[in-house]
């Protein structure tokens, strides 16, 4: 049997956590438990460098050097699965039948993605992207001149789609929605599908995908309202559902598709933690509970997890955000628009340079959409936003220079 005080499941959450344990316990044993085999690593170059990039390297990704976890004393366990916890006697089992004893855990499985059961999804060619190892399968697959299909509208489809056209494929776009239509800023989306189209990538919106079939020349996708789509390789990106197979084994309580935990990450269940895309946690901006699928929102969530695992004050208080990249569009999106709506827009569309607020009906910002040609430009209006938000000022009152603009 294994003997840690700290047992952290996941992937790159646990490596986050991992630090800022370490910076409050420099002795307490850290166990680092992961399915994949591999080091934990950062998802967002999947569908962006990396694919762009036939030289980058396979663990450039990674959250941490190699000599990270022996320098500071940290057990890796790739390839194992936990199963099973048993939080009465704190030990976790893993598939393979290995045994750890634990003081806290903490649960951060992730997302995987939605495969809905539509027939030919399966088909040699057609690629889902969540793993490095689904984005060496795409690389691989990369040729100048062939044609590629994204199905998908959300930031994965048009992230690939721009990565592939990069790297000199035909590229078209289908998807149901309009380009990340989870904003719901339709104003926005049909910019979008113009810069898609500007470089080179058509998209057919309001597509419901409906079957691929292997053709003589290579695949066909095949849509509800009759259209036909030809394709040497398809990606798609049909959304992502949390991993919540292990945290509803132990019983832990749920809220709106996760796994609730408080402000300082602790689920119902004592020692037992939860961060990342499967936490549902109280919003610091609206006091609601929310759930987050993004990059910061589980590094951040992790470095107070750490904190807090390890005996000392920390509560989440960040504004969520999101960032993307697409061609020259570099876009961060800070706050939750949930019962908001369009107040204040600075910038241009047409120079590609702007920042769209939206404010609550008592006049409180909500949310601002970034929009920005230089991605440097991105962190800094960025972090000025954030203090809006976090002194929920009055929209009337927001000027450009607030933002720096
Ligand atoms: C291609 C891609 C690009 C992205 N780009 C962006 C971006 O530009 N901006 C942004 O904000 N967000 C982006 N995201 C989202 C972001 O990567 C996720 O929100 C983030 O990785 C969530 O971290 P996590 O630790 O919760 O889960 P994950 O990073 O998914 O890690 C979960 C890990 O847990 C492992 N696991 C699952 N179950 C078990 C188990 N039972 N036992 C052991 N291990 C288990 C999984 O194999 C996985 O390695 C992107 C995601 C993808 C897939």
């Amino acid at each position: 049997m294994n003997q840690t005080k700290y047992l952290l499941i996941g992937g790159m959450s646990p490596a986050y956590a991992s630090v800022s344990i370490r910076e409050e316990d420099q002795t307490g044993a850290i166990s680092i438990v992961g399915q994949q085999p591999a080091k934990p690593y950062d998802h967002p170059p999947l569908s962006k460098d990396f694919l762009q990039n036939p030289n980058m390297k396979e663990d450039d990704p990674e959250c941490k050097m190699p000599n990270y976890y022996p320098d500071n004393n940290i057990l890796l366990f790739e390839s194992t699965e936990i199963d099973h916890i048993d939080p009465i006697a704190h030990i976790a089992t893993a598939k393979s039948g290995e045994l750890f004893q634990y003081e806290k855990v903490l649960i951060a499985t992730g997302s995987s993605p939605i495969k809905p059961p539509i027939p030919g999804l399966d088909l040699p060619g057609v690629f889902m992207l969540r793993t490095i190892f689904d984005a060496v399968k795409i690389r691989n697959e990369i040729q100048d001149g062939k044609k590629a299909l994204c199905i998908g509208t959300g930031f994965i489809g048009l992230e690939v789609a721009a990565s592939l056209k990069q790297r000199g494929m035909e590229v078209v776009v289908a998807g149901d929605s309009l380009p990340y239509g989870k904003f719901e800023n339709i104003t926005f989306s049909e910019w979008m599908i113009g810069q898609m189209e500007k470089n080179g990538v058509p998209i057919h919106c309001a597509e419901r995908l409906t079957k691929i079939t292997q053709t003589q020349n290579g695949l066909q996708a095949e849509f509800e309202s009759g259209l036909k789509l030809e394709a040497n390789m398809i990606v798609a990106g049909l959304g992502a559902k949390p991993n919540l197979d292990l945290p509803k084994s132990l019983g832990l309580e749920m809220a709106l598709g996760g796994v609730k935990v408080s402000s300082k990450l602790e689920t119902s269940v004592i020692d037992v933690y939860a961060c990342g895309d499967i936490a549902t946690f109280p919003d610091p901006s609206t006091g609601e509970l929310c759930r987050v699928e993004h990059h910061m929102n589980a590094k951040w969530q992790s470095q107070t997890v750490g904190k807090v695992m390890s005996g000392h004050s920390g509560e989440y208080k960040k504004i969520a955000y999101f960032w993307s990249d697409v061609f020259d569009v570099h876009l961060g999106y800070r706050g939750n628009s949930d019962g908001a709506s369009p107040a204040k827009n600075f910038g241009s569309m047409d120079d590609g340079r702007f920042v769209d607020l939206w404010a609550r009906p008592n006049g409180e910002i909500a949310s601002g959409l970034i929009i920005w040609d230089d991605y440097e430009k991105i962190d800094p209006i960025s972090d000025k936003l954030e203090v809006l938000l976090e002194n929920k000022k009055d929209i009337a009152d927001v000027e450009p220079s607030d933002l720096g603009l």
